[in-house]
């Protein structure tokens, strides 16, 4: 039986494998990170989960310039998401000023019911 393993956590930096990013999954049906089983891989050449043994991977960790890449397709997420949480605080910025305007609004309709 297989097991899942919980939230898709990479067993290997204890990160969520988010669905943007690319993942691998061993023939034992473990899965990591792309990064990181390749760079474990290269020096373990087994399963960091359940030491099944993965000789066929003779990949290694990625030449320093891919590296670079991967690091700047992640600090450009890293920067999407800064800015999507921007968004987010102005929208809540926003609906704090309507729920402000909303009590405004219900406290003049009661002056002009009750005053
Ligand atoms: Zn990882
Ligand atoms: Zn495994």
């Amino acid at each position: 039986m297989k097991r899942k393993l919980e939230n898709n956590i990479c067993p290997i930096c204890l990160e969520t494998i988010q669905t943007s990013e690319t993942r691998s999954v061993l023939s034992c049906s473990h899965q990591y990170h792309d990064i990181c089983i390749h760079s474990w891989l290269y020096d373990n050449k087994n399963c960091p989960v359940c030491r099944t043994t993965h000789t066929g991977c003779t990949r290694g960790p990625l030449k320093e310039q891919s590296k670079e890449t991967i690091y700047h397709i992640l600090e450009m997420q890293r920067s999407e998401q800064i800015e999507k949480k921007k968004q987010i605080r102005i929208l809540e910025d926003r609906i704090i000023a309507l729920e402000m305007q909303c009590t405004l609004f219900a406290c003049l309709i009661n002056n002009v019911m009750h005053g």
